[in-house]
């Protein structure tokens, strides 16, 4: 599960299936376990999104 706080400006992360790429221009100050980012992951096509 990649949530918000463990992605770093720069990171790119996928969608295995489509094959969206979303790249982080700016990092959040989230904690692990606070907000739902961090508990939901991001997804795309019904699946969780992959750090590249
Ligand atoms: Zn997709």
């Amino acid at each position: 599960m990649t949530g918000c706080n463990e992605l770093k400006k720069g990171d790119v992360i996928t969608c295995e299936d489509c094959g969206l790429e979303l790249t982080v221009t700016k990092a959040c100050d989230c904690s692990t376990g606070e907000g739902s980012c961090s508990a939901e992951g991001f997804s795309c096509c019904g699946d969780e999104m992959k750090k590249k």
